[in-house]
């Protein structure tokens, strides 16, 4: 099964929350958070593929969007990508990794995206999200050599920005090659008890399959 960032995100907070969820598919419903986190991301989506705003969106967010939209932004960027950092399709049984970019722009010899964000800023999650997605597009695309990543926060009418150059990329498929090594070896999934079973909807609080 190929991985993505939410996984290994997941995978590190607890092994085992990660094995009910992706391995075991257990369901964890979505809070009205996410899904206002969801709404906004296909407003956001159908702005950029129309033109037509449809929802009202903090002014920030909206200037972002129309500048994005003006410099010829696409919504959905879907990346795929193999054990050696080729593109292949997006279900192809070869996908090792894959990524859906919110907005992407490429212009020969640099590309530009965009991800939109509600809630509160995690600032080492989300730059690792850049970081991640900075490799897939220079791996996906050989003719960029200089790719940025903006996340656009909309509830803090703010942004957080990363550039990465072709030269820091084999760097940088070495160390997510290393990151999702554990996750990808594991077999046991061990559950990892803290801070974070407060939330967790696999709890035995929350009547899930969970001894903690
Ligand atoms: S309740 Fe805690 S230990 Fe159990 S799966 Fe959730 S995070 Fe892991």
């Amino acid at each position: 099964m190929p991985w993505s960032l939410s996984q290994l995100s997941k995978y590190k907070q607890c092994p085992s929350a990660y094995d009910f969820r992706h391995n075991k598919k257990i369901a964890d419903p979505a809070g009205p958070a996410a899904q206002r986190g969801t709404d906004i991301h296909a407003h956001l989506e159908h702005y950029i593929e129309t033109g037509e705003w449809g929802y009202e969106v903090p002014a920030f967010t909206r200037e972002r969007a129309e500048n994005m939209r003006a410099c010829g932004h696409k919504p959905e960027a879907k990346i795929a990508l193999d054990k050696d950092w080729q593109v292949v399709e997006w279900n192809s049984p070869s996908a090792w990794v894959r990524g859906i970019i919110d907005t992407l722009q490429v212009s020969e010899p640099t590309a530009a995206m965009g991800e939109w964000k509600t809630g509160k800023v995690y600032p080492e999650d989300h730059e690792r999200q850049r970081r991640l997605y900075l490799s897939l597009l220079l791996s996906a695309y050989p003719g960029v050599n200089q790719a940025t990543i903006e996340t656009i926060y909309v509830d803090h009418s703010k942004s957080g920005t990363r550039s990465m150059d072709r030269s820091e990329l084999l760097g940088e498929q070495e160390y997510w090659r290393e990151e999702a090594g554990p996750m990808l070896r594991d077999t046991f999934f061990s559950p990892r008890p803290g801070f974070y079973c407060n939330w967790c909807p696999f709890s035995k609080r929350k009547t899930g399959p969970c001894e903690f």
